[in-house]
């Protein structure tokens, strides 16, 4: 096992992965930026190093600065959390480079999944069943898109390869649009993300997110954690979680989970992974896969006992899973509210001083926040604060501990959603099951 990693990351997830690393006796080093000195996981780290200034750019996004806290501290491995850098193949690469262990997959593999359009190539040759679509990148042939659109069957979406954050996609209802669509998400994509290739998907009109949590080690074991339902969005960003997917059967989620393992094994993924689908119709349609531990984590490790942290970096020191398919059980619900530091009605951004904090409690219910009284929520970074996560027997037990749960919870000083959690826990709708991705937006009237 590692004797000393990296932590580079911040908030909640850098607290959350030191918590592991104290149970498995592994010293940790917390870096951080000047606007981050009183980060909770800063504290309690056995060493620290500031990395740069507030702006992202210059510190948790600064490569150079982040593998030379590795070199002082003589760590042996970095992990990178989600977000800032956690997807990017060339930090990966370099980490390697450097002789250290980066606590995610190969460079390569986050290259390939990186790419949507080759993802998706992977995943069809894996057996992992994809959106009906184009098979690879659109050409300039505006006849030939015509045709792979009318195959298809309107509506299509348009999509960019280097996409992400629910950027780069734009609807088409019919062919009069077609070939203005494509251009102006290709001006679009080459703008945003260095890259132009753009391809086609069928539309799917009323889906839900529905995404699979896998892990894979070095010596070939790929296991399949159950399925978590995110369709509680807001432009395209999750707003909170639940495990299991309300109406997937034992059958639908050996079946499925099993083709995202086997497609892990072929590809030779290692560590924690997750495949996101689009289910509409009883039918799962791959769309993309997170190369990383996910802010959603949580909810599959209180339903399974799993702590998913644990197993990334047992993977990345090349020891075997610690389970086998078999040893995975589901039980009972969890859900997850991500508590946000913002505008319940507006969303803008509330940064400030907590001045008080009471953080609820009580059977089945875990807080996941490095927010405490006088912690002051700087405004540089993405506006999350904490998560709130609840385990029940059942989705009933589960739903009424979230609503204790928030209404014991206490933060003063900056507005937060937790009135906006409060009526989705609040909905019929939601309380019976199943709502679509559209449905919040529907809800709050936007
Ligand atoms: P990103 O990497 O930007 O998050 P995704 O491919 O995961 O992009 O898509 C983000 C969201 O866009 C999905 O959760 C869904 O709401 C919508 N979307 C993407 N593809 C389709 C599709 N084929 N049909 C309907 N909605 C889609």
């Amino acid at each position: 096992m590692f004797e000393k990693i990296v932590i580079a990351n911040r908030g909640e997830i850098a607290l959350r992965i030191l918590r592991t690393c104290k149970e498995l006796g592994i010293q940790t080093v917390a870096v951080h930026s000047e606007a981050d000195q009183d980060l909770k996981h800063v504290r309690l780290a056995d060493e620290t190093v500031c990395i740069g200034p507030a702006a992202s750019a210059g510190s948790y996004l600064n490569i150079p600065a982040l593998i030379s806290a590795a070199e002082v501290t003589d760590a042996v491995a970095i992990h990178p959390g989600y977000g800032f850098l956690a997807e990017n193949a060339d930090f990966a690469e370099r980490i390697e480079q450097s002789g250290f262990t980066f606590i995610g997959p190969k460079p390569e593999t986050i290259r390939l999944m990186g790419d949507k359009v080759s993802a998706i190539k992977a995943m069809r040759e894996s057996g992992v069943p994809c959106v009906p679509g184009s098979d690879g990148p659109l050409g300039n042939d505006e006849d030939t898109n015509k045709r792979i659109a009318n195959d298809i069957g309107y509506p299509i979406i348009i999509k960019a390869a280097a996409g992400g954050g629910g950027r780069g996609m734009r609807v088409v209802h019919s062919e009069a649009n077609l070939a203005n669509a494509i251009s102006l998400t290709t001006a679009e994509a080459q703008a945003a993300f260095g890259s132009g290739v753009v391809y086609m998907e069928k539309y799917l009109e009323n889906p839900r997110h529905v995404e699979i949590q896998i892990l894979s080690d070095q010596h070939g074991n790929a296991i399949h954690l159950g399925e978590r339902d995110c369709s509680m969005q807001r432009r395209h960003q999750k707003v909170c979680e639940e495990a299991p997917a309300p109406g997937i059967s034992p059958e639908l989620r050996a079946k499925i989970g099993g083709r995202c393992a086997e497609a892990s094994r072929k590809i030779g993924y290692r560590g924690a992974g997750t495949f996101e689908f689009l289910y509409e119709n009883g039918e799962f349609y791959f769309i993309e896969m997170n190369t990383r531990i996910q802010v959603e984590h949580p909810v599959t490790e209180m339903i399974t006992g799993v702590d998913l942290i644990k197993e990334q970096i047992r993977i990345a020191a090349n020891l075997p899973l610690s389970y086998q398919q078999d040893d995975i059980k589901i039980r009972g619900h969890a859900f997850e509210c991500r508590i946000n530091a913002e505008d319940p009605e507006s969303f803008m951004p509330s940064p400030g001083t907590i001045s008080q904090f009471h953080a609820p409690g009580g059977l089945g219910v875990r807080v996941d926040s490095h927010i405490y009284n006088g912690y002051r929520v700087p405004p540089y970074y993405d506006s999350m604060i904490g998560k709130l996560i609840v385990h029940g027997d059942t989705r009933e037990i589960a739903m009424a501990r979230m609503r204790t749960a928030l209404s014991e919870c206490v933060i003063e000083g900056i507005k937060t959603n937790i009135p906006l959690q409060q009526s989705i826990f609040n909905d019929a709708a939601f309380a019976a099951g199943g709502t679509n991705i559209h449905y919040l937006e529907k809800k709050l009237g936007i």
